[in-house]
């Protein structure tokens, strides 16, 4: 049989894409070179604990239309993601704000905040060229010293001096006490983790895992009349431009006999010493009661061969390659290039299930 549509990557754009076609009666053929679905918002179950296989993944967005479609296909439960940050074992609430201030320097009134932040924010003239000078404009220097400059460059791996500014500015700043880490309306995450969403979505599909389309790309074409693409968009061209950057990481997951590790889901670890960025005690993302718990440690790595694709790198040497991967790809007309992977971005799932359901607006 030939199917409508192959789709590569069962992650969140391919599970999206792949339930509208069904909807609108057509046939899909899933492929995942994993050896589950999902891609990195699987989970996995550890005596009762639901974890988060690929890092913690707090669902948050402003569309209406992201939201009802997330709670067409699960229950979802409210959790607010407020992590702590530890700096060489002092303890500051994130993202920045009234109570961080209040840590930092002992004052209380948002006034005396902005007049130390401004005060330590004048070395920057202009507008910020990357992500130090962003971060000290918007923080002042103490707080870009004790909880930004090793933790970012732990996790991309180069002087914050050389990374671009957006990426700090996905945190919020605030003169108010209010530890929510996301200013979006909505936020939370399905009842006992992402696979029942997904399975959902993947209802109807044939699926095949352990298989990997760039293996043998001309007989897993020949299956279907087009190709939904979410792996990365190099490896679809054999690297033939060069390689693009994406950071990569690794999970160290311990069960542990005690009720609670370190009483929060997200404690960020600031400091350049410690080799982790983050420990998440999963349990927290759903308390059950469970009398164990399950922790990770985030170790951020550099991309190489072998290793899990996580970050797209977005500096001017990626991005301009991504171009020219970009003008390759234009020319596959039966081949749309879909999510993180794909198109190279720093999406969060809601965005990365918008951009699945535009797509499947446009062409089905
Ligand atoms: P992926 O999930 O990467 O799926 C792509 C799939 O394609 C994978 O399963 C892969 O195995 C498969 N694949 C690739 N190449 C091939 C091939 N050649 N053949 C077959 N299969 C292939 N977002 C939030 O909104 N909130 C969060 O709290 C959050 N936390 C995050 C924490 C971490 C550590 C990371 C890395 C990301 C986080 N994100 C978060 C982002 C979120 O994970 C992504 O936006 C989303 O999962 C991307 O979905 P995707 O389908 O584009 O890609
Ligand atoms: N960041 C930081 N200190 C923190 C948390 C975040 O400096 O304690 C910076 C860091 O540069 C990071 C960026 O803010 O890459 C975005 O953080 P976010 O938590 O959004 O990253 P993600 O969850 O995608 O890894």
């Amino acid at each position: 049989m030939k199917y409508d549509y192959l789709i590569v990557g069962s992650g969140l754009f391919g599970a999206v894409f792949a339930r509208r076609a069904m909807d609108a009666g057509k046939t899909c053929l899933v492929l995942e070179k994993r050896a589950h679905t999902g891609g990195n918002v699987h989970c996995d179950d550890m005596e009762g604990v639901t974890v988060h296989t690929y890092g913690a993944h707090i669902f948050h967005t402003n569309d209406q239309r992201v939201w009802d479609f997330l709670n067409g296909y699960c229950d979802v439960h409210p959790f607010i993601n407020s992590p702590i940050a530890d700096y060489h074992g002092e303890r500051y609430n994130l993202p920045f704000n009234m109570n961080t201030f209040h840590q930092m320097w002992g004052i209380t009134e948002p006034e005396d905040a902005k007049a130390i932040i401004e005060k330590q924010r004048r070395a920057i003239t202009g507008e910020p060229q990357n992500l130090e000078e962003q971060a000290i404009s918007l923080v002042g220097t103490d707080i870009y010293e004790k909880l930004i400059r090793h933790y970012t460059e732990k996790q991309w791996g180069r002087p914050c001096t050389e990374l671009p500014s957006f990426i700090i500015k996905r945190l919020p700043v605030r003169f108010t006490y209010d530890n929510n880490y996301f200013n979006d309306r909505y936020q939370g995450i399905p009842t006992g983790g992402y696979n029942g969403f997904i399975d959902a979505l993947l209802k109807g599909a044939d699926v095949r895992l352990n298989t990997d389309f760039n293996s043998d790309r001309a007989c897993y074409r020949s299956l279907a009349d087009r190709v939904i693409y979410t792996g990365t968009i190099d490896s679809f061209f054999d690297y033939c431009l060069g390689r693009l950057e994406y950071r990569s990481l690794r999970f160290e997951t311990e069960l542990l006999p005690i009720p609670s590790y370190q009483g929060t889901a997200v404690i960020n670890y600031t400091d350049g010493d410690t080799p982790y960025t983050r420990i998440i005690e999963h349990k927290f993302f759903e308390d059950q009661g469970q009398h164990k718990t399950v922790i990770t440690k985030e170790y951020p790595v550099a991309p190489g061969e072998g290793r899990e694709p996580y970050y797209p790198i977005n500096d001017e040497r990626n991005l301009t390659l991504y171009a020219q991967y970009r003008q390759l790809a234009d020319k596959e007309t039966d081949v749309i290039f879909g999510g993180r992977l794909a198109e190279y971005k720093y999406y969060d799932m809601d965005q990365v299930i918008a951009s699945a359901l535009n797509c499947a607006e446009e062409i089905l």
